[in-house]
């Protein structure tokens, strides 16, 4: 790869790479071939690898000069199991797997920002560049930290960027606070006894019991949480009875949904109330219930300090304004299991206009290579202002 003063990022080389990553996506701890192709660039340009945290997930780490304090740069690699339907000249060629939420985007962006930075050194002190599998529910960040990156790699601070339509792809927003939700599943199951449908009164019905829940859960988000709190409880699926048998109540009605918070606080209440709706509705109806509340992704909640910071280089890797009233999202990313244990940012930058509408997780989404320039000026520009 080439590089010099007007081209800093190797853009030819990375727009090239990008769009093979497009042609090559992989599922969620499948990055095979992305991973190998991240370390060996990394590792090309100096900078120490580390594989296997979190099965697919690369780690570089690129020390200069003798500052002690260490943050991590994030990129996630993962594409969705979805079939690609737009038609670009390096669309996806496997089958029902595409890059629809832009993590090729990403995934290079980093890299670009990290080659750049082992050549330039213009810091000192420790950068990990994170290259995350599995972002996409699959659990990649905890894998991760479950293979001990905390440990291995301590850090001060942890920063994270999404791709984001609608904004100009020179534009940035940085919000401190809440940008994503929590992101949990909860099940509820009513065991009655089942019964003739002629003679409910020689059972008890799992149906009216589900049936009070179901209105019920709702007050959660209106009685019990703050009214200036966010939060959404919903029903998502329910199971019970058959159809081929509508003369007979049966013993269990199964319920399950989604429960999504910006604060610990109401996260916690919406566990707690849910199951306590639950089972006390079961008491009413005489009859049991199991409850279950899945923890699956924590808010994404912006720390103050690492916020400026993130402003501060945004501004000047766009060298214009950048947006800082974005509003959150009910989305979630587990870029918060790292911005949960350490100070963090989640930024977005711009993918320009939504083409034909398509938004993330779209069959015909395309991340835009206009913004791998300031991506990577984004992130170069953030390690030599936290690393003086
Ligand atoms: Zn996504
Ligand atoms: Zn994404």
């Amino acid at each position: 790869m080439t590089h010099g003063d007007n081209d800093p990022f190797e853009l030819e080389a990375m727009i090239a790479l990008r769009q093979d990553l497009h042609a090559h996506p992989e599922l969620g701890f499948e990055e095979v071939r992305t991973s190998q192709i991240v370390a060996d660039l990394l590792a090309e340009a100096g900078i120490e690898v580390h594989r296997g945290l979190g099965k697919t997930g690369v780690v570089g780490t690129l020390r200069v000069g003798g500052g002690t304090r260490s943050i991590a740069l994030r990129a996630d690699m993962d594409a969705l199991a979805m079939p690609e339907l737009g038609e670009v000249a390096y669309k996806s060629g496997t089958p029902n797997t595409m890059h629809a939420c832009g993590h090729d985007g990403h995934t290079v962006m980093l890299l670009a920002a990290a080659r750049h930075l082992a050549r330039t050194r213009q810091f000192s002190g420790t950068v990990h560049f994170i290259f995350q599998p599995a972002e996409e529910g699959r659990g990649g960040a905890k894998a991760m930290l479950e293979d001990g990156f905390l440990e291995r790699f301590p850090i001060d601070a942890v920063y994270g960027l999404h791709n984001m339509p609608g904004l100009a792809t020179n534009e940035m927003a940085v919000v401190a606070g809440p940008q994503l939700a929590s992101s949990d599943s909860w099940e509820v199951t009513f065991h009655g006894v089942g019964t003739h449908g002629a003679k409910p009164h020689l059972g008890r019905d799992a149906m009216t019991a589900a049936a009070h829940f179901l209105t019920a859960i709702h007050t959660v988000v209106a009685r019990v949480v703050d009214p200036l709190q966010p939060a959404v409880v919903s029903a998502c699926a329910i199971s019970g009875g058959d159809f081929r048998a509508l003369n007979v109540i049966p013993d269990d009605v199964r319920i399950g949904g989604t429960a999504r918070a910006y604060t610990a606080t109401v996260r916690d209440q919406l566990e707690a109330e849910i199951g306590k709706l639950a089972q006390g509705i079961a008491g009413t109806f005489g009859l049991r219930a199991s409850y279950s509340f899945m923890r699956r992704i924590p808010p994404v909640v912006n720390d103050a300090g690492s916020t400026a910071a993130a402003l501060a280089a945004a501004r000047a890797a766009t060298g214009k304004p950048v947006v800082t009233d974005f509003p959150p999202s009910t989305a979630g990313d587990d870029f918060a299991e790292f911005g949960g244990r350490v100070p963090g940012c989640y930024v977005w930058l711009g993918n320009g206009p939504a083409v034909d509408g398509a938004l993330h997780h779209n069959s015909r989404y395309d991340f835009n290579d206009a913004a791998i320039a300031t991506g990577a000026r984004y992130w170069t520009t953030l390690v030599e202002h936290e690393l003086r």
